[in-house]
């Protein structure tokens, strides 16, 4: 499902209750530096050699005042989260942190009691200007789906990272964050995504105790996925990884 405008929802979120959203790629188009087996936005699409182009900041604050204006107070209150999310990563917007400034700005005006959540893949996380951004934002999610280079290949299919590098910038940049984990299988041998194996999560607790997240959110599959192949996992044997993250120390959520 791809998002047609720069502000969406509200909607209700299992992990951010009353969410709305703000989309800071092209509409109806996704960009991403992953192309995760699960991605709800579907599968990249092939480079045509034409860029879509972002949002610019004048787009995105008449869409944030158009919103304002065309919602009442009340309805302003019952947001509990404004959300960076949409249609790839938010952090590739060239604007990022000056975006930021302005949607902080927008929250002290019409949603004070609102946190500002941003959902990323932390690849640009340890980049200057997405740590100017950092500071304007609450809920700091950061994307870590699994312990090995192997899993990490096959289920977000960077476009070009290195899962080292990936975990260097987490280590480095998540202390204190929120980590966000998509537990899933493959029905389909041929694709070996599994993150849920033994060896592949004792990897990634291994990698979670260097991070040292304040919190963990554990979760499975929630729409449609491009793989139709992927298992969702139920709330229990969500838990039965819970438990393991607990058991060392962390606060683990489970959605
Ligand atoms: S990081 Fe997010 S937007 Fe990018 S491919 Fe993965 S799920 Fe989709």
């Amino acid at each position: 499902m791809l998002f047609q405008n720069v502000v969406f929802g509200p909607i209700q979120s299992r992990r951010l209750g009353t969410s709305l959203g703000i989309n800071l790629l092209p509409s109806n188009h996704k960009i991403c530096n992953f192309d995760c087996c699960y991605c709800e936005c579907g599968f990249n699409e092939k480079e045509t050699g034409e860029k879509p182009a972002l949002p610019s900041i004048h787009d995105i604050v008449s869409s944030l005042e158009q919103y304002a204006s065309s919602h009442t107070k009340a309805e302003m209150k019952k947001i509990n989260s404004i959300t960076f999310s949409g249609n790839g990563e938010p952090t590739l917007h060239t604007d990022f942190a000056e975006i930021c400034r302005l949607i902080s700005a927008f929250r002290k005006e019409f949603a004070p009691q609102a946190k500002i959540t941003l959902l990323t893949n932390a690849t640009q996380i340890g980049k200057q200007d997405v740590q100017n951004a950092v500071r304007y934002i609450d809920n700091l999610l950061l994307k870590l789906d699994c312990g090995t280079a192997e899993q990490y290949n096959k289920i977000n299919r960077p476009v070009s990272l290195r899962f080292e590098k990936l975990v260097e910038n987490l280590i480095r940049f998540g202390q204190g964050s929120v980590i966000q984990t998509l537990l899933l299988k493959s029905a389909n041998p041929e694709d070996g995504i599994d993150n849920t194996k033994d060896d592949e999560f004792a990897a990634y607790m291994k990698i979670i105790k260097q991070v040292n997240p304040k919190r963990i959110m554990l979760y499975g599959i929630d729409r449609t996925t491009p793989n139709s192949n992927l298992i969702k996992l139920s709330k229990d044997e969500l838990d039965v990884y819970a438990d393991r993250l607990r058991f060392i120390g962390f606060e683990t959520e489970v959605y």
